[in-house]
């Protein structure tokens, strides 16, 4: 599954009966999630963005670069971010037998462990690919298995403007937004991110809303909102 599919409505409404895709609450709050880091340039930018703000994350960060920038997932972490699981290699975990998808997270997860320690709470299954083996491996090893609902392809590079179109469309209480400051590519670029992040943050301060770690904004709401 490409993350493109993540738009098309009937593909949301099964993976959110399936597993963490926004969650139910009246407060103005809502988790920036980032994915692929950590990265030696676009993390310790986007931690002095948010720690000018004031604002907290979730990072989920790839086991094969958290081997070479151990360093910038301390900084991650003791700046209060929180750190979930996104497999070892960035690979589509519905494609491995179930031994090789519990490796891909038990690796990744004990490598933070080291860093945080503690395993983390969450994993997101790397490129959306998930399948109801995929969520029961996860779940057998203590993770809570999550998506979200704002993917604005950031990685795609399509444009700041575009980027904040996509944003803010999909803008609600407890929504979950998918971003990237790592990427396949170790010289990809992620200033539109940066940049799109950077306003689209300013205008939901003005605005009121609170930008709370995905565990945060899970225990603020207790529920899953039902896609029904
Ligand atoms: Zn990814």
């Amino acid at each position: 599954m490409s993350p493109s599919l993540l738009d098309v409505s009937s593909v949301r409404d099964y993976l959110s009966r399936r597993l963490l895709c926004q969650v139910a609450t009246e407060h103005k709050a809502v988790a920036l999630t980032f994915d692929d880091g950590p990265h030696p340039r676009h993390t310790p930018w986007l931690l002095d963005m948010l720690a000018a703000k004031g604002l907290k994350a979730t990072f989920f960060v790839v086991g094969r670069r958290v081997r070479r920038y151990r360093d910038i997932l301390a900084r991650t972490h003791a700046e209060g971010h929180e750190i979930g699981n996104h497999g070892d290699h960035h690979v589509p975990l519905s494609a491995l037998p179930d031994a090789l998808i519990a490796r891909e997270l038990k690796v990744c997860g004990k490598l933070v462990e080291g860093v945080t320690g503690q395993q983390p709470r969450f994993m997101r299954p790397p490129m959306g690919w998930v399948s109801d083996r995929v969520l029961s491996v996860a779940r057998n090893l203590d993770y809570e298995p999550v998506i979200g609902s704002i993917h604005p392809q950031d990685s795609r590079q399509p444009g700041v403007e575009v980027i904040l179109r996509r944003l803010r469309r999909r803008l609600e209480p407890g929504a979950i937004i998918i971003l990237h400051d790592g990427g396949w590519r170790i010289g990809a670029s992620r200033q539109q991110t940066l940049q799109a992040i950077d306003t689209f943050t300013d205008e939901l301060l003005a605005e009121g809303y609170t930008f709370p770690t995905l565990s945060e904004l899970v225990d603020m709401a207790g529920t899953v909102k039902d896609p029904a």
